[in-house]
């Protein structure tokens, strides 16, 4: 058997209703599709059930029996999506490999034209939404200033309003599978990856059945993660800081032991003082909550725990 030239790869949790109907639409997109000399394309769609807890993976086993390019591997439990994503471009066996929510949020429509571009020699092809109007306004607002923050802070910028929703060519595919980080902020390492990268516009949807896995706890602890991953901007803050502070408490003291010199000692200053030591303890913990944020994510690193686990694969006869 030869590979595909393309692979959908597609996180699941606790989709059951999802999945028939995206095999349905995508895979319809992906008949369609047709080589430059006419013939068509080959294509496989690979789910990554996250530790499911409802019929998922049955739905998939139907699906897999159905349509034999379907197929799945099943973790031993919920790993997050940014580790389901890595089990995806690790097992994935296509020239291009195409990541995609399963709530049809993002169009596979546009694939074609992301094909397009990649013949055209561009190695990442990403999806901008087009507005985010699908997204409530808190949404959108905590997103806009994530991505200004993340690009302020770090050097590899990702493409703001781009999604997971995008094109790897098999190259790009093998460098983020050399990267050995337990914490997988993906764009982060999309961008970072350099190559030659375009963007297609699309309008996003509505989510068609189920609900969102993502809550906003979860959503900052996941800009949490893409920042500490992405930059140490934030260690360095602090040094700056406390020069800054250090510098004008000089400042005070020449001034203060001048001042007892010409008029001598008084006893007032008590709430100088006190605002002086809980501005600066204030200061002080907020900046050893910064060192906590990366010496806990060293730790993760240096146990050097696989990424997730494997329980069991949907391919081949069953
Ligand atoms: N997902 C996952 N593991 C998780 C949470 C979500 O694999 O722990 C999958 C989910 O099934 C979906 C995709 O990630 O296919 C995007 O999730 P969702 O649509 O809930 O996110 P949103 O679009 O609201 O950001
Ligand atoms: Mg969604």
């Amino acid at each position: 058997m030869t590979a595909p030239r393309l692979s959908v790869i597609v996180p699941v949790k606790d989709e059951e209703a999802a999945i028939a109907p995206f095999v349905t639409r995508v895979g319809g997109v992906l008949d369609g599709l047709r080589e430059p000399d006419g013939t068509p394309l080959s294509w496989e769609i690979l789910f990554i059930d996250d530790g499911s807890k409802d019929a998922t993976l049955a739905a998939i086993h139907a699906a897999h029996r159905a349509d034999p390019r379907v197929w799945a591997l099943s973790l031993s439990r919920n790993f997050g999506k940014e580790a389901a994503l890595s089990a995806g471009l690790d097992h994935a066996l296509g020239d291009a490999v195409i990541p995609i929510d399963v709530d049809m949020q993002d169009p596979p429509e546009v694939i074609g034209e992301m094909l397009d571009r990649w013949r055209a020699g561009c190695e990442v092809v990403y999806g901008i939404r087009r507005d985010r109007q699908t997204d409530s306004l808190p949404k959108r607002m905590t997103a806009d200033l994530y991505y200004r923050a993340h690009n302020w802070l770090s050097s590899d910028k990702i493409p703001e309003h781009a999604g997971d929703f995008r094109l790897l060519d098999r190259k790009v595919v093998e460098v983020i599978k050399l990267m050995p980080e337990r914490n997988r902020f993906m764009k982060g390492l999309f961008a970072w990856s350099g190559f030659r990268q375009a963007g297609v516009e699309y309008d996003r949807a509505e989510r068609q059945v189920g609900r969102t896995k993502f809550n906003y706890w979860k959503l900052w602890t996941l800009a949490l993660d893409g920042i500490t991953s992405a930059s140490t901007v934030p260690l360095r803050i602090w040094s700056y800081l406390g020069a800054m502070i250090a510098l004008v408490a000089l400042v005070y003291a020449a001034f203060v032991v001048i001042r007892t010199v010409i008029y001598g000692a008084d006893v007032a200053g008590y709430p100088s003082m006190m605002v002086a030591i809980l501005f600066l303890g204030g200061v002080q913990l907020l900046s050893l909550g910064v060192l906590g944020e990366y010496i806990g994510r060293i730790l993760v690193e240096v146990k050097r725990r696989p990424i997730y686990v494997i329980r069991e694969r949907i391919e081949g006869q069953d």
